[in-house]
């Protein structure tokens, strides 16, 4: 997995990547580290390095400069311009302790540099800081990509998971959809009733997407009064059935503030049930030309279109 956006819950045990060509350095590391509440693993070489902190992910890596092959300072080079490991943090663990090392760790990216040999006291609270240093910048950077109103995702992080989404599917052959939801009359709702009725509204619908939705699907507000749920591994008929449903519960919902007076919203789905060579803002659109049919039909409907091929045999062509 090679998400930009790291998934795993804040209270999962983090994964620290240490990579030394000297084995002694994994045995001590893994006697006395053992009583920490994280998981090492283990690279023996720059290479092996590299390739296992993409495929892990790791929370810290702890890297060693002299090895054999690609010496640490490539390996944090290449650590530092691969975007979707670059967030990682680094602490170089090295018997080369010049200034002239130090800085260039320091200048290549590290956030911390301890010398060898090294006290294990010493080295366990400098993994402690780098880690908590670590889990409050990648809260910072979530809370960054959530609509403050609502709790949902915002329209930034949409577009990223929705690219990523939609090559995903592509490439692994899997079903994926898309639906694009917008109020009905929104307008009306905040000039009759005023706007904390309009915010009342906006909330309602996505404690309702919140609570039907599935853990593997994507709520997002999208824009003022438009949402986007993107739904991996979900057939165009699927999505459809749990948009209707979201659809009829939200036109039953009643409205302290503006009683009798309901709600409703408008949606437009696109999906298919195998991978198909549709780029995700053509998808989108297709989408978006389905809300509109949806509203130009009279609203509080929805409209899917089947992105499919009838033909199994043309499904990778394009
Ligand atoms: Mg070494």
């Amino acid at each position: 997995m090679t998400h930009a956006v790291p998934h795993q819950p804040e209270d999962a045990i983090p994964v620290v990547l240490v990579i030394d060509d000297c084995v002694d350095v994994h045995r001590l590391l893994s006697v006395r580290l053992g009583s920490e509440a994280i998981e090492l693993v283990s690279a023996h070489s720059g290479e092996e390095g590299l390739t296992r902190a993409g495929e892990v992910l790791p929370s810290l890596i702890l890297l060693d400069l002299d090895m054999p092959g690609i010496d640490g300072f490539e390996v944090l080079r290449r650590v530092k311009d691969d975007a979707a490991i670059s967030e990682i943090p680094v602490i170089v663990l090295s018997g080369m302790q010049s200034p002239h090392d130090k800085v260039t760790a320091f200048d290549l990216g590290a956030v911390d540099f301890v010398g060898k040999p090294f006290d294990m006291a010493e080295l366990r609270a400098r993994v402690r800081s780098a880690l908590r240093l670590h889990s409050l910048m990648r809260m910072l950077a979530q809370r960054a990509q959530i609509d403050g109103l609502t709790g949902l995702w915002n329209r930034s992080y949409f577009e990223e998971r929705w690219t990523n989404e939609a090559k995903r599917a592509r490439r692994h052959d899997h079903p994926l959809s898309l639906a694009v939801l917008d109020l009905d009359s929104f307008k009306q709702v905040n000039d009759s009733y005023g706007h904390p009725a309009g915010d009342a509204v906006l909330q309602g619908l996505s404690r309702v997407l919140k609570r039907e939705i599935r853990g593997s699907d994507v709520a997002c507000r999208y824009g003022g009064e438009e949402f986007a749920l993107i739904m991996p591994d979900t057939t165009p008929e699927a999505a459809r059935a749990l948009c209707d449903r979201v659809r009829a519960m939200f036109e039953g919902m009643n409205w302290p503030r503006h009683p009798g007076r309901n709600v409703t919203f408008s949606c437009g789905v696109a999906g298919a049930s195998v991978g198909v060579p549709v780029d995700a803002p053509d998808w989108l659109e297709i989408a978006d030309a389905n809300l509109y049919a949806a509203k130009r039909g009279g609203r509080n409907r929805v409209i899917a279109t089947d992105l499919t091929p009838e033909d199994p045999g043309l499904r990778k062509a394009g």
